[in-house]
């Protein structure tokens, strides 16, 4: 299998050969092999990648599995330190703390995030205790806070996302990793200024992303927006 000597963890490799993959295709090559350079060495290692490729071409999981491998290797960390306070039921609103992901995957449309979320689903289902939560609108709101109390990477389309941040459901200040889907669609329906608003919000991050059919002007202007130094992947 093509992905095993990419050195990502076990449990990912292990949901890729249930999925049927057997080869990375370019995108992913290219992407995970990026990513996997900035592991272990440290926030400043991460660089920005701006990715022009087309539906069809893997561009989905290029960028799920370096994150997912990101925030396993976090979680493992993480769990060796004590346990923090006691259990929290997402019902009770005394209970409620903000979700604070380490991850944020942004979508155009409803459409895109649920089927973002799904592939999610479906690469962490051999991972312990990574969360995915979906952040879109037109969906019981009760259901999706529920579900995001506790997540790891959310994926949203960006006026729900922001509706939740501005009402405090939500902290951007924990993401590592900003993604930007479809960033062509993005423009089209409007959301330039809103893209911006989360890339300040995530003041903390270590790597932007941004995936798009073409590297037209304007898809430039707003990498430049949101990105440093971005290296450029065309497939
Ligand atoms: P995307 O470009 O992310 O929309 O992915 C297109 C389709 O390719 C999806 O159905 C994926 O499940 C599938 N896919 C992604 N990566 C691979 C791979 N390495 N080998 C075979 N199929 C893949």
């Amino acid at each position: 299998n093509g992905f095993a000597k990419m050195g990502l963890a076990p449990e990912l490799l292990a949901a890729v050969a249930d999925l049927g993959f057997t080869q990375p295709t370019p995108v992913q090559v290219q992407a995970i092999g990026q990513a996997m350079q900035g592991e272990g060495a440290g926030a400043d290692a991460f660089i920005d990648l701006m990715v022009s490729s087309q539906t069809g071409s893997g561009k989905t999981a290029a960028f799920l599995l370096p994150v997912l491998h990101t925030l396993l290797a976090n979680k493992a960390a993480q769990s060796k330190q004590p346990a923090a306070g006691p259990r929290r039921n997402p019902m009770n609103p005394r209970h409620f703390k903000a979700a604070t992901p380490g991850a944020l995957i942004l979508c155009p449309t409803r459409e895109l995030a649920q089927q973002v979320a799904h592939d999610a689903i479906d690469l962490v289902k051999h991972c312990k205790g990574l969360r995915i939560a979906n952040v879109v609108g037109g969906m019981p709101y009760q259901m999706q806070l529920q579900k995001l109390q506790n997540a790891d990477l959310v994926v949203a389309t960006p006026g729900r996302l922001l509706d939740l941040q501005r009402s405090q459901q939500i902290k951007l200040d924990q993401v590592q990793f900003l993604v930007v889907d479809e960033a062509d669609r993005m423009l089209d329906l409007g959301f330039a200024d809103d893209l911006a608003e989360v890339h300040q919000l995530t003041a903390n991050r270590h790597q932007t992303m941004m995936f798009s059919a073409t590297f037209a002007p304007r898809i430039q202007q707003l990498a430049a927006r949101v990105m440093r130094d971005a290296k450029r992947i065309q497939v």
